[in-house]
């Protein structure tokens, strides 16, 4: 005999034991868990095997024998087509135990046909053998894998109450006889397959649980051998937000405290049996569903942790089938104990209250109670109440039947105002009557009745409210680093291919899957949530530089307004989504503000909703802050050079900054360049522009718009100059030249050759360059042409190279430069997949 030092419970649902693949699955899982450890398997029914039974007893009740036979006919022949692939021996072997059990249960149900009455005990009986069949097919797969497997059935053990149908286990007493089974088996070193779902009244009879009762089975015996760790497996990757078949876009919640997981399976969540999580959650013993269709994902983790995040709603759940029942009064109000008079008789007609709410007049008090329970429930109360209905203190007693109650469950709900409130907007947005309503006292749940029929769309309107189809609840279990490219010019194509070159190292560096899942420009926008595939984003790049409009595509959206754009892409279940904003547009801040608020990151090559009204700035800037997302904008400032990450770097460790000056423009810089080499102004612009270096418009570098917005993006950012009259430009021409055709815009800038030769030609004798630069200073930022010593850093600069100088007190004496190539489609491109690679190590999977 040895100790065991580790014990696991691990449960298999209805479709984790379907048939003989599914079986054989479960084996393989079971060999590779933790060696070594302590093992004992719980096993629910075939899927729909319980329903069988129950027809066939049914059937039975009606004298249909015939029909509860063929039932009991069916049930074998799966049960022993799932034998398949056991050695002969085994299979024969296996095949009596089934049939033996099956005789049993013909017995009953012959006894039900004869009687023409099904006692819940009987029920019970005949219920139970379906968890007793799929044990013995457990542990001859398990056997079959090499493991020492027994059966065990849980009514020789597992000792309940006697409420037939929704029985529960006798605590203290279960808890020494469920380990004095099962302790010696495992210390034995043999994995013990236990029957979910049933138990052992006092009498011996069989029991059971509830429907969904081997989740509780499982936890019953982790809490009595105090057991390390649960495991439920079942058909889906884990808790959901909502139930993944009425909310496609559901995602899978990482953790849950064990209080959410209660309230969660109370209110609907079928994944869990409502009582799951009691024997467990006082031990901390901590219950982990997993997919046993794809075990390697991670699945839902339920324990002690409180993790609500920033996401006051981590899941919405519905529990169908209840009936409202009101007394209403005005001579109720004042008077005390009716509450308490009411929930007496409720509670000793053995009928469970999911629901109670109050009007605050005190005029009303209404319950909801499962819909079976309705009738008995009215003729409780009117009993009870006569009395008061007599003398006119209490009006009347209605029942509403076909009623659903929607909760919303989250520990973060306790400390986030106005949680109600958006519930009921969302609601009332979409025409749907709320018909009572009731939160917890511990706030961790608000629950609200609708009717039947509106139940779907109730449930998807607050999942959506509460942004649960994409943002992140607890940890996030996808590999996905969803890109989505606003605008997809130049940049936009050359960061595409970027990207694509780049997928390799992301994955292993990152461990993260980089995809584009959507392309918009000005027309529309093209959308795959799970990735454009890459042939098919090369043809819409390649059309796209063609001239093509995205709208004009088959399966493109047509949409010109970015807000509406980003809302609709972002409705999908992204993971980690971020928005590259790839445009020149003016009108794209508020877009990339929506983004942040519904749990993107953003990334921004495009100025102008930063170089615009600083109130804008400032409110993308806080908006990134207070949804704790990232907004990165280093291409915004010398392309791909590090300028803001460098600024960022000097202010967070403490550095103040005195200035920043430097040469932000690739094609002013060129321009000069020409000019230095004697050049006439009109034909370095004529080359500058034939060689692609400048914005569509000339006009914007020469009259100096677009370094003002760079050096107002740096003042702001530093903190140096936030007013939005800080700034002073002069351009080298006239910005009213802007607009004209291009040889017209050459020939109108012949009237600057000569003057600016003069200038040049001055500067030089003086041991002096002529350069277009931009200072940022407490207060104040200037842009324009300034004569500085040749042999100073920005003297000697050439060509389209920018640079700039960083003066602060701690880079006084020798300021710090940063310099290099700072212009050009694919520098600008680098600078946004640098951002884009941040973002990637910041929001790695743990
Ligand atoms: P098992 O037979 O493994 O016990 P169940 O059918 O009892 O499986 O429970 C799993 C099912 O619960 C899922 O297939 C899913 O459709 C449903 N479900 C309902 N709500 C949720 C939820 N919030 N999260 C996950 N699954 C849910
Ligand atoms: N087989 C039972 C049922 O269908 C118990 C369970 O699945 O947990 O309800
Ligand atoms: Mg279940």
């Amino acid at each position: 005999m040895s100790v065991v030092h580790r014990v696991e419970v691990h449960k298999f649902g209805g479709t984790s034991v379907g048939d003989a693949d599914r079986i054989a699955a479960v084996a393989r899982i079971v060999r590779d868990l933790s060696p070594g450890c302590g093992l004992v398997i719980v096993a629910s029914a075939m899927a729909g095997v319980t329903d069988q039974l129950i027809a066939a007893a049914v059937a039975a009740t009606r004298g249909a024998l015939w029909e509860g036979t063929r039932l009991l006919d069916a049930v074998l022949a799966r049960h022993l087509a799932a034998l398949q692939g056991a050695d002969i021996d085994d299979a024969a072997a296996v095949g009596e135990e089934i049939r033996g059990i099956l005789d049993e249960v013909a017995d009953l149900v012959r006894a039900v046909a004869h009687l023409r009455e099904l006692t819940p005990r009987t029920r019970d009986d005949i219920i139970a053998a379906g968890e007793k069949l799929s044990v013995r097919l457990v542990t001859s797969a398990l056997r079959r894998a090499g493991a020492a497997a027994v059966s065990i059935d849980a009514d020789t053990f597992l000792e309940t109450d006697d409420r037939f149908g929704e029985a529960n286990a006798l605590m203290g007493i279960s808890d020494r006889t469920i380990a004095a089974a099962l302790r010696p088996r495992l210390e034995r070193g043999e994995i013990v397959v236990v029957t979910g779902f049933c138990g052992r009244a006092p009498d011996g009879a069989t029991t059971t649980l509830g429907r969904g009762g081997s989740d509780l089975t499982a936890t019953l015996i982790a809490a009595a051998l105090r057991a390390d760790e649960v495991t439920i497996w079942t058909d889906v990757d884990g808790v959901f937000t909502a139930d993944p078949r009425v909310v496609p876009e559901a995602r899978v919640i990482r953790q849950l405290n064990f209080r959410e997981a209660a309230e969660m399976s109370f209110y609907g969540a079928k994944v869990l049996h409502q009582r799951t999580m009691i024997p467990v959650a006082s031990l901390g013993i901590p219950v982990r569903t997993r997919n046993s269709f794809a075990p390697d994902a991670p699945g839902t983790m339920i324990d002690g942790r409180i993790t609500p995040g920033s996401h006051p709603v981590k899941a919405v759940t519905a529990v169908r089938d209840q009936c409202l029942v009101s007394v209403e009064g005005k001579g109720m109000a004042g008077v005390p104990g009716v509450a308490a008079r009411l929930f007496k008789a409720i509670a000793e007609a053995r009928i469970s209250v999911t629901m109670i709410s109050q009007s605050s007049s005190e005029a009303s008090i209404c319950l909801a109670v499962p819909g079976e329970r309705a009738i008995d429930a009215e003729q409780t109360l009117k009993r009870e109440f006569r009395a008061d209905i007599t003398r006119g203190d209490v009006d009347e007693i209605i029942a509403r039947r076909g009623v659903s109650l929607i909760a919303a469950v989250g520990l973060g709900m306790a400390q986030t105002p106005g949680v109600a409130a958006r519930v009921f907007n969302a609601l009332a947005r979409r025409g749907l009557n709320v018909l009572a309503v009731a939160q917890g006292s511990s706030e961790l749940n608000l629950t609200l009745a609708v009717d039947h029929d509106e139940t779907a769309d109730a449930i998807r309107a607050l999942h959506a409210e509460f942004g649960l189809d994409r943002i992140d609840t607890g940890e996030d279990s996808s590999r996905g680093f969803d890109l989505i490219l606003l605008g997809c010019g130049k940049i936009g194509r050359a960061l595409a291919a970027l990207l694509e070159e780049r997928r390799a190292h992301v994955a292993s560096r990152f461990g993260l899957d980089a995809r584009i899942v959507a392309v918009a420009d000005r027309t529309g926008f093209v959308l795959r949530p799970s990735g454009i595939p890459a042939p098919e984003l090369a043809t819409i790049l390649e059309s796209k530089s063609g001239g093509a409009k995205l709208a004009a595509r088959s399966g493109a959206v047509a949409c010109d307004d970015p807000v509406a754009m980003v809302r609709q892409v972002l409705a999908y279940r992204l993971s980690r989504p971020v928005l590259v904003d790839v445009t020149d547009g003016e009108d794209t801040a508020e877009a990339l503000l929506d983004a942040l608020r519904l749990g993107c990151d953003v990334v921004s090559a495009n100025k102008k909703p930063f170089a615009g009204s600083l109130e804008r700035f400032r409110g993308l800037i806080d908006g990134a802050r207070e949804e704790e997302r990232l907004l990165k904008v280093e291409a915004t400032v010398g392309a791909g050079l590090p300028v803001v990450d460098t600024l960022e770097m000097l202010l967070a460790t403490g550095d103040r900054l005195t200035r920043a000056e430097g040469c932000l423009s690739g094609t002013l810089g060129f321009v000069m360049t020409r000019l230095d080499e004697g050049a006439p102004f009109s034909s370095a612009v004529a080359e500058a522009v034939k060689l692609g270096y400048t914005e569509p418009d000339p006009v914007v570098d020469l009259s100096g718009a677009d370094v003002g917005r760079k050096a107002v993006i740096l003042g702001r950012l530093s903190g140096l100059a936030l007013t939005d009259d800080a700034i002073e430009v002069v351009g080298l021409v006239d910005p009213a030249l802007a607009g004209r055709p291009h040889d017209a815009l050459i020939d109108a800038l012949r009237a600057y050759d000569k003057p600016i030769a003069q200038r040049i030609e001055k500067a030089r004798r003086e041991g002096r360059a002529l350069r277009y630069v931009a200072r940022v200073e407490a207060g104040r930022i200037t842009v324009g042409p300034v004569e500085v010593p040749a042999d100073s850093p920005l003297g000697m600069l050439r060509g389209t190279d920018n640079m700039i100088v960083f003066t602060s007190e701690r880079y006084a004496a020798r300021p710090l430069v940063v310099s290099g190539p700072g212009a050009g489609v694919d520098v600008t491109a680098m600078g946004v997949l640098g951002d884009i690679l941040r973002i990637a190590g910041e929001r790695r999977p743990k």
